[in-house]
């Protein structure tokens, strides 16, 4: 074990709920808490591991704070290999607070860091640093393709993958380190083909899963959804509309700023973020303009871009304008108030020319939505990631070492192909090697972990 000091604390949300838990991992957990428990006729330190106990809270004078159930797992098989406890008391936050501060009252025992645990976890080597980092986006997960995603790397996809590659490519180093020390017996001309192989298989493993990083995001994060259009043509009416309906469930409003108005809603198994400039309040004379200039910024950043036109009236220089900053983005183009008398038309080649997908709808009776959708989930094609047999890389960090690799392995290759000394070839494995070490945790500093670990919530 690499930490001696014993840690605790809530592990569930500080929010008034049913049931709240608080877990003390280390050395002393079990002495700690029985010094603030009054189980039936015995102590924790009798009782045998994974087992559940029925008692009471107490304070220093005997008084009773909470009746609670009491769960031991002893090490190694704990969440973090420790001697875990973890106490589940009555949901009430300042109940909670008040066991907490019972526990650190106690010699031997400190609050946790924020994700303690889990780091606890790493360095004690029951999880490596991908299925860590899988723990906290589990908890942040918006979605179920981002949940099913980040169980899969929990249950270490992500290492084992990396795991295979580096396996093949050691081996490789390790038969040109004994061809170098024994060049008589050991040769490496026929070497050099299976390392090309190797070498190529390798980079198409690791493009894949570098390419799957954007299929990832988008599930993880959910796909940015600029809403655009000037003034009047409808987009809180067509953001309401959507909000409204069955299929689109509205999960929160994370940022709603002066000028934009931000919700995420999930429509099926797609994930949006959608962005709209509704909230702008300026003078009359100046909306028009602002908004222009907002729509170009929020398109800007957007994986996607709904573009609102109002198509019971002809284009005007502001519309054009709109069309001009969707030219080059992914894009959708809506026709709203298709329950009015049309002027423009889903084959109106002013359209057609920047994207094919041009729909007629109402926001105001709903019409063309369900379309909408299906056309969202195909063009972002999630039903067709398989979460379960692709590889899926969530994690920027993951995505950056994977580049780091590629272009390690393409100059490795490169060197083979021009007949460089066999000891520069090696230097570059070496680096790909540290490349995807970091992804696992196996090479890693201490830095890198205290920042990976710092970014996860209290108590997990
Ligand atoms: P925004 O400024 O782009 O956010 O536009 P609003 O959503 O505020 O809509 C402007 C006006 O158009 C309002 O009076 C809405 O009731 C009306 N409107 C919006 N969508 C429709 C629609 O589909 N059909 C009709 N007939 N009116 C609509």
């Amino acid at each position: 074990m690499f930490y001696e000091d014993t840690i605790a604390a809530i592990a569930t949300a500080s929010v008034n709920g049913g049931v709240s838990i608080i877990r003390i991992s280390g050395e002393n957990a079990v002495k700690v808490a029985d010094s603030c428990l009054k189980l039936k006729n015995k102590t924790l330190a009798e009782v045998k591991s994974h087992t559940i106990h029925y008692g009471y809270v107490v304070d220093e004078e005997g008084q009773k704070i909470d009746e609670v159930l009491v769960l031991l797992m002893r090490t190694p098989n704990s969440y973090t290999r420790e001697d875990v406890v973890e106490i589940q008391c009555h949901g009430g936050a300042f109940v909670c607070q008040t066991i907490l501060d019972l526990i650190l009252k106690k010699e031997g025992v400190r609050i946790a860091e924020p994700g303690e645990f889990t780091k606890r976890a790493f360095l004690n080597g029951r999880i490596d640093l991908s299925q860590a980092e899988a723990v906290m986006d589990l908890i942040e997960s918006k979605s179920k393709y981002a949940l099913e995603s980040s169980v899969s790397q929990l249950s270490g996809i992500v290492k084992q993958k990396i795991q295979k590659i580096r396996n093949i490519i050691m081996d490789d180093v390790a038969y040109i380190e004994a061809a170098l020390d024994d060049p008589e017996h050991i040769s490496l001309d026929l070497f050099e083909k299976d390392f090309l192989n190797h070498i190529t298989s390798s980079i198409s493993e690791l493009g894949k899963m570098k390419n799957n990083y954007d299929n990832g995001r988008l599930i993880y994060e959910g796909i940015q959804t600029a809403i655009i259009g000037k003034p009047n043509v409808g987009k809180s009416s067509f953001l309401n509309a959507m909000l409204g309906t069955e299929r689109a469930i509205v999960t929160n409003v994370p940022g709603t700023t002066r000028d934009t108005l931000e919700e995420n809603v999930r429509i099926g198994d797609v994930f949006l973020h959608l962005i709209d400039t509704a909230g702008i309040h300026e003078t009359e004379d100046e909306v028009e303009k602002i908004g222009i200039k907002k729509s170009k910024e929020i398109a800007n950043d957007a994986d996607l871009v709904i573009a609102i036109f109002d198509s019971s009236k002809e284009l005007t220089k502001e519309d054009i304008e709109i069309l001009n900053i969707i030219k080059n983005k992914k894009s959708i183009v809506l026709l709203n108030k298709a329950d009015l008398n049309s002027v423009l038309n889903e084959n109106d080649e002013r359209f057609k020319k920047i994207t094919e997908n041009v729909l007629k709808i109402s926001a105001l009776n709903g019409e063309g939505l369900e379309k909408l959708y299906a056309l969202i989930s195909k063009m972002f094609s999630l039903e067709e990631i398989n979460v379960d047999n692709d590889v899926i890389i969530t994690n920027l960090r993951h995505k950056n070492l994977i580049s780091k690799a590629i272009e390690n392995v393409k100059k490795a290759k490169k060197t083979v192909e021009e007949n460089m000394p066999i000891d520069i070839i090696a230097i570059f494995i070496k680096d790909i090697l540290e490349d995807l070490g970091n992804i696992t945790g196996e090479i890693v500093t201490d830095d890198i972990i205290n920042e990976i670990f710092s970014k996860f919530c209290l108590g997990k």
